[in-house]
């Protein structure tokens, strides 16, 4: 088996349908879909690709199901690494990862690149506790140092999701790097019914279940929240051995829910 760490993923593709809500993101980013099943067709016409795409929002949000949907719509290979996989490295691992997953991607163009928890690598440099940080610091140069490097028809475009872009290193967001910002919110009542209805779709639920009241009663909820409670919702059913999830599964997966966000708050406090 190879003994480098492989960067692609090969699970079921996603596609826009997978994600309730979130148009105006799907919006902006049919875009880049177009752009990578026809890349010759907008470099004929002198476009120039799109190279970095930074995804901000909340946790949960579908930050990273939207980038594989992106992959998923454009028949493209996705390759992802997670900024929080940096921390703690030798100097000089990360950069290499770095380098190693864009070869990979190039020879595979068009591709996705996603990188979630840009935050962790990409905060502003020279800005933490005892100054720089040589290994994050070489790591986040890698990074930028292979989106400057790609040639016109090397059609790779990297999304990156964050919660913090307020502590992004600037050079990050310069014209030719993550220079495109699509935004995630928490879901608003409808689109919480329909992520309820993604969620729920291959569970049998009984015919009292509303989900247009679950979604007026999850004010707040993230798509990850959601999926959790349509979950937990299905575990209570299944620990009073009944065969439909009723209303009441639901009312008790959002008590427990709710019950460990206000757990975490009272730890944070
Ligand atoms: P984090 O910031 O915590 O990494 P994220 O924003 O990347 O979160 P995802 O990991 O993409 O969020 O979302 C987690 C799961 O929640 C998804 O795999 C999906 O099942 C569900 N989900 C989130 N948003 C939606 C949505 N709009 N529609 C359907 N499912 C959703």
């Amino acid at each position: 088996k190879n003994k480098a760490k492989r960067f692609r993923e090969d699970d079921p593709q996603k596609t826009f349908a997978d994600i309730a809500g979130s148009d105006n993101a799907k919006k902006d980013l049919t875009e880049i879909v177009d752009y990578l099943k026809n890349p010759s067709y907008y470099q004929r016409l002198g476009a120039k690709l799109p190279r970095g795409v930074l995804m901000v929002g909340p946790p949960g949000t579908g930050k990273t199901l939207m980038a594989r949907a992106v992959a998923g719509e454009a028949g493209v290979p996705f390759y992802s690494i997670s900024g929080s996989e940096f921390i703690e490295m030798f100097v000089g691992v990360g950069a290499s990862r770095v380098r190693n997953m864009f070869e990979e991607a190039r020879k595979e163009s068009p591709a996705i690149i996603f990188i979630d928890e840009l935050d962790a690598i990409g905060r502003s440099r020279g800005a933490g506790v005892g100054g720089g940080h040589d290994e994050r610091e070489q790591t986040l140069n890698q990074i930028l140092s292979e989106m400057d490097g790609f040639s016109p028809h090397e059609t790779v475009v990297v999304m990156a999701a964050t919660n913090r872009p307020d502590v992004l290193d600037p050079a990050l967001l310069r014209p030719g790097r993550f220079d495109r910002k699509v935004t995630l919110d928490r879901p608003h009542r409808e689109a919480r019914e329909r992520i309820l209805g993604i969620h729920t779709k291959s569970k049998p639920l009984s015919d009292d279940v509303d989900l247009a009241a679950v979604a007026r009663r999850t004010v707040g909820f993230s798509g990850a929240d959601l999926e959790n409670l349509a979950n937990e919702a299905a575990l209570f059913a299944g620990r009073e051995e009944s065969q439909l999830i009723e209303p009441r599964h639901f009312d008790l997966a959002r008590d427990k829910i709710l019950m460990g966000a206000e757990r975490e708050q009272v730890l944070s406090d």
